[in-house]
């Protein structure tokens, strides 16, 4: 019963490593894409923060460098995206000063 045990064993040693030998590319692969989507996703984040433009949902550009606005009521000027020096809270979304529609803050 063991001896036959150990044969079937055996028997499927080169499947199980086949097995192995293909799960572990597979595996480091998916780690890979995952870890790719994560760079880019991070990266968009960066560059919309290195961004000088703004640009709102109807495609108005309007500089991130300028006067805005605080939700406490507070204005300012300098990059959109900076902390409020009243509040101390990041800015969540501004206006577009053309149309006045709401751009959101691409780190928030
Ligand atoms: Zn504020
Ligand atoms: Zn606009």
């Amino acid at each position: 019963m063991i001896l036959q045990v150990d044969i079937f064993e055996m028997f499927l040693m080169p499947f199980r490593l086949m097995y192995v030998a293909v799960k572990i590319p597979l595996v480091a692969l998916s780690y890979l894409i995952v870890g790719t989507r994560k760079t880019v996703q991070a990266g968009k984040i960066v560059k919309g923060h290195l961004s000088r433009d703004l640009k709102c949902p109807q495609g108005h550009l309007q500089p991130a460098d300028a006067v805005w606005e605080c939700n406490c009521g507070f204005k300012r000027g300098g990059f959109v995206w900076k902390a409020c020096p009243a509040c101390h809270l990041q800015p969540s979304h501004v206006d577009c000063k053309e149309c006045g529609l709401s751009i959101v803050n691409p780190a928030a």
